[in-house]
């Protein structure tokens, strides 16, 4: 921008700060928010971090598109733990990614065991079966490839896996978010183990 424009104040951010980032592109016409509460954007569906130029400059800017999501209810359907309450309203504390990510220093209650299939960090359902990401693409940064190592690892590996394991597994990996004793939690209580006590 300051090459095409001059000189220009601002901060660009991916998933960095608390910024409304899926409000602001329902707004300038990215998407629209389906009702999974997920940002949708036509011909490329949901699987995709927004990233924001907040600048010191006024600019041109589009208006929302219409939503898409019609009379589909698939995500509601497909949602294990039934956290889409209804159509648009995520009730975050009833989310697999919320138990298995932002749940600190506490057991997951019993009463959604069983209801994790094998998700032990995070939770893609509502995005896997909503039609609109058959037009997802596969990256190609090398940065999100799966690392090679992890797909060798059985059942029984994850269920002892050492904290130096993890260490060298998740080094800089966003699953340091729930890090070791979290992920053990989790892989506890999706393979019906029981879980530490915390
Ligand atoms: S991420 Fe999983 S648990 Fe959360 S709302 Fe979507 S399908 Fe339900
Ligand atoms: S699965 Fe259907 S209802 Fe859910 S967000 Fe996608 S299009 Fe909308």
């Amino acid at each position: 921008m300051q090459a095409n424009i001059g000189e220009l104040g601002g901060r660009c951010f991916v998933d960095s700060a608390p910024v409304l980032d899926k409000a602001w592109a329902k707004k300038s016409g990215l998407g629209w928010v389906g009702k999974n509460a997920n940002l949708i954007t036509p011909g490329t569906g949901s699987f995709y971090f927004i990233a924001e130029l907040i600048v010191d400059l006024e600019l041109d800017y589009d208006g929302a598109i219409r939503d898409y999501c019609g009379t589909c209810t698939k995500c509601l359907d497909a949602c294990p733990t039934q956290a889409i309450t209804e159509p648009y309203v995520v009730d975050g504390s009833k989310c697999i990614s919320y138990f298995t990510i932002e749940l600190k220093d506490q057991l997951i209650p019993q009463s959604v065991a069983g209801q994790f299939g094998s998700w032990v960090f995070g939770c893609d359902i509502c995005q896997d079966v909503c039609p609109w990401n058959r037009f997802s693409k596969a990256t190609q940064e090398p940065q999100f490839q799966p690392r090679p190592e992890l797909n060798q690892l059985s059942v029984s590996d994850w269920q002892e896996i050492t904290h130096e394991v993890f260490q060298e597994l998740f080094r800089q990996s966003p699953l340091k978010r729930t890090g070791y004793e979290g992920l053990k939690r989790n892989i506890q209580f999706v393979t019906g183990h029981g879980q530490p006590q915390s």
